[in-house]
């Protein structure tokens, strides 16, 4: 297996841990959910690697998800993002660990070693099923719903 580390620009070819040999043969780690990695996910997946796509945060998505409109066409930046999204979780080749932090990388070309610490979600992710009720009851602020009854526009507020 052999991993190739993406971070903020800089790629790294590195490879597996499980092998003694060096053959580049197998899975790519990839370093950051953002669009850039996405695309490097899809684009490694498509040429036949099996893709741990780690993202830090909760989801994958990363700035782009936040914008409105991209420069220089003004594209609608959802627009270009969310089919690549779905392609990312959908595809059998990547798997998306989120709430997760490399903590370590040992070896040399041919043979690493990456150290993963996962975050506790406090949600079984095989029995959610996304229905967003858990937002809304959720007593955190800073939430569009919770932000809206302070304003006296929330339910039950004529
Ligand atoms: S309430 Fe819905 S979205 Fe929230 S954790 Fe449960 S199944 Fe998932």
């Amino acid at each position: 297996m052999s991993l190739l580390l993406l971070s903020k620009g800089e790629v790294i070819m590195v490879s597996n841990i499980q092998q003694a040999t060096s053959q580049k043969t197998g899975a790519v780690l990839v370093i950051g959910g953002g669009i850039g990695g996405i695309q490097t996910a899809l684009d490694l997946a498509e040429s036949g690697y099996y893709v741990y796509l780690v993202e830090q945060s909760p989801a994958i998505g990363g700035v782009m998800a936040q914008l409105d409109k991209t420069f220089p066409t003004n594209d609608c930046s959802m627009c270009i993002l969310s089919p690549k999204l779905v392609e990312c979780g959908r595809h059998r080749n990547i798997e998306i660990i989120t709430c997760a932090d490399v903590l370590d990388v040992k070896g040399e070309p041919g043979n690493f070693s990456v150290l993963i610490k996962k975050r506790a979600r406090f949600v079984d992710e095989t029995l959610c099923t996304g229905c967003g009720d858990c937002t809304k009851n959720c007593p955190v602020r800073y939430i569009p719903q919770v932000k809206e009854e302070e304003r006296g526009n929330g339910p039950g507020k004529d």
